[in-house]
């Protein structure tokens, strides 16, 4: 192995281990802070819920490794050499090509998200996120695991049109999930600050708007990384007090269907009579 193949491998190696580590942080430093500065009040024991919410997160996070990783790196790595999609396509300098990508990988990823709640087999598994009856940086974790299997085509159409490299992948997935932490989480930023930063990126207020039981408000801020997608298509919402704000799913907010078990099985469930009259409502 040459002096330039070792460094470079043992740049990859540090590169590796620092982004997981980063990830912990954020969600260690948003989890500490959104105890100590809460924006809205708690309606379950914080502890129970952030348990709760990481044991579902376990099968997701698992499901993610097991399927879309070893289906979708493939696909970007094999995209890359046959120059399939987009940016394999353009002869573009290499920072024009990453912000390009990140943005169109961002701008997909909205779309998925209109998907999963307008596609009723999606909706069933994606109200197992909305189910929580609080948001707090554990929410972001929160996804069946049938859900994130069922997002794998999507993922695998987004890379292949797109053309992203798995390095450019990878780099988009970690700054989604930090992204994700940080607008699930439940701190209070000074009001002045997160206005400022609404203007660019989605923020706990915006989101929380997203996870009301109002569907007008539900049917809004679909955003999960920049705030543009939202601002482009009309459907950007701001301005709702966090307190006149009720969190969760229609028809879901019986405190002894909030289980483990509960939520594995909504997707399975008939769907709520309440619920059925809050869907495809704008
Ligand atoms: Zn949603």
């Amino acid at each position: 192995m040459g002096p330039v193949q070792a460094s470079s491998q043992r740049r990859g190696a540090a590169s590796g281990f620092a982004a997981p580590a980063l990830i912990l942080g954020v969600a260690a430093a948003l989890i500490l802070l959104e105890r100590r500065r809460p924006l809205r009040r708690a309606r379950e024991d914080p502890d129970r819920r952030d348990l709760r919410n990481l044991a579902i997160a376990a099968a997701a996070g698992a499901t993610v490794r097991l399927v879309e990783q070893s289906i979708v790196e493939p696909l970007a790595a094999l995209a890359e050499r046959r120059r399939w999609g987009l940016l394999n396509r353009m002869r573009l300098p290499r920072w024009a090509r990453l912000g390009l990508g990140l943005a169109l990988m961002d701008y997909t990823l909205y779309a998925w998200h209109v998907l999963t709640h307008r596609v009723p087999l999606l909706w069933r598994f994606h109200q197992v996120h909305h189910a929580d009856l609080d948001l707090s940086a554990t929410t972001a974790l929160r996804f069946h695991f049938g859900e994130l299997a069922l997002s794998v085509p999507w993922r695998a159409l987004q890379v292949l049109l797109i053309g992203v490299t798995p390095r450019e992948l990878r780099l988009w997935q970690r700054a989604t999930l930090i992204s994700i932490l940080f607008h699930h989480s439940n701190l209070r930023l000074p009001s002045a600050f997160e206005r400022w930063l609404a203007r660019a990126v989605v923020t706990p207020r915006m989101h929380g708007i997203h996870h009301s039981v109002a569907a007008a408000e539900m049917n809004s801020n679909w955003s999960s990384g920049l705030s543009l997608w939202d601002r482009l298509h009309g459907t950007l919402r701001l301005g709702v007090p966090q307190r006149a704000i009720t969190i969760g799913v229609p028809g879901y907010r019986d405190p002894r269907r909030l289980s483990l078990t509960h939520a594995l099985a909504l997707p399975f469930r008939p769907p709520a009579a309440a619920h059925q009259s809050s869907v495809g409502r704008d």
